[in-house]
């Protein structure tokens, strides 16, 4: 079935729904996608018609220079349903501009604005049934841009690929991580893409990871690349830590990622009296602080699991265990983000975008 909803929007529905043999109630993160996908190509300096179409594989000339040299940039993002069934985002004018932020870091065109919300409204609005009801549950979306240009010349493309997929998400308990207090490699630079969210950032830091993995820990937190002495983020989230009462999180920089997270924690924490520190975070001030007992806490911010608590983290050869928390920041947080997402909360900054 093929019919045009508006003058630049092609929509071609699936004949028939997969979602009838999907387990909602035992997700794998990042697994099953929705039935429908949004691509937008570019070429001759052009974005294309951009269209909806069945979610399926794409078919690419292996010389693509995605491929060989890795230009490509994503988002990542959700959308909530609430108890009334009506469907909202959370800051996606955040994601639309970082994605273009990105973009513009790796030598690839901007995508127009109004292409970005109506391909996700439209999406959103075909594969609704795939956003179930109920606190923690959420589609998860993943724009991404890919250079598809057919040559393995070492330049910057002149054809790309915009997509947006869905997957389902399911609000998982990840657990308390223990996090590694990186040393030796750096995940960004001065003067590099660090603060791009792009997959290159992403490729270079599975290996380290790997290593930490073998020590005991999931993650890690990356220090600055000079002198290692500066905690800066983990590899998906930015990070938090609370000393006493008061939480420090490092300032954003062309090394970190500016999350949308991150940035609303500080904006909810600032509202609620609790003092932000952002300013660099010297590691060895955090090692004092654990060993005083006054780190009472480790978090991470990012959209995949909003507020993720750390219990435990490794540096120099040496393992710091946290003391539990009673009502502690990290799940306080938490709540108070998703209870604005799931429209459970007042809005006070206008940061839902009702679908
Ligand atoms: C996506 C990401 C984050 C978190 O950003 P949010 O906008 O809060 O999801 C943090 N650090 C890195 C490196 C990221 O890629």
């Amino acid at each position: 079935m093929k019919n045009t909803i508006s003058q630049t929007l092609e929509v071609n529905k699936v004949s028939e729904s997969k979602i009838g043999q999907v387990d909602f109630e035992n997700l794998n993160f990042g697994k099953i996608f929705t039935d429908h996908m949004f691509v937008c190509d570019y070429i001759n300096g052009e974005w294309q018609t951009p269209k909806i179409i069945p979610y399926g594989p794409l078919s690419m000339d292996p010389s693509a220079r995605v491929f060989h040299y890795g230009q490509a940039v994503f988002e990542g993002m959700k959308a909530y349903k609430d108890d009334n069934g009506d469907t909202f985002l959370f800051r996606p004018d955040e994601n639309y501009n970082r994605i273009n932020k990105s973009a513009e870091r790796l030598a690839m065109p901007e995508f127009p604005e109004d292409y970005f919300f109506e391909g996700l409204n439209t999406l959103l609005k075909l594969d609704n049934e795939w956003i179930k009801p109920g606190f923690g549950n959420s589609l998860y979306i993943r724009p991404f841009v890919i250079a598809t240009q057919a040559s393995v010349s070492a330049s910057e493309a002149d054809e790309y690929k915009f997509l947006i997929i869905c997957s389902p998400a399911q609000s998982y308990y990840s657990g308390e991580v223990s996090v590694l207090v990186e040393e030796r490699y750096s995940r960004s630079a001065n003067g590099g893409f660090g603060y791009a969210k792009a997959a290159g950032n992403y490729a270079g830091q599975f290996y380290p990871t790997k290593l930490a993995k073998e020590k005991g820990y999931q993650q890690i937190i990356w220090t600055d690349a000079d002198t290692h002495q500066y905690m800066e983020e983990a590899g998906t989230m930015n990070v938090f830590f609370r000393i006493n009462d008061t939480l420090l999180t490092a300032p954003v920089s062309d090394r970190i990622l500016d999350g949308v997270t991150r940035k609303s924690l500080i904006t909810l924490a600032e509202k609620q009296g609790i003092t932000v520190d952002v300013r660099p975070v010297k590691v060895s001030e955090i090692v004092e602080a654990a060993k005083n007992g006054s780190l009472k806490e480790i978090f991470g911010a990012g959209t995949a699991a909003v507020v993720s608590p750390v219990k435990a983290f490794g540096y120099q050869g040496e393992h710091y265990e946290l003391a539990k928390q009673e009502n502690s920041y990290a799940s306080h947080f938490k709540k108070a983000l998703m209870d604005i997402q799931y429209n459970k909360a007042e809005d006070a900054f206008g940061w839902r975008y009702k679908v």
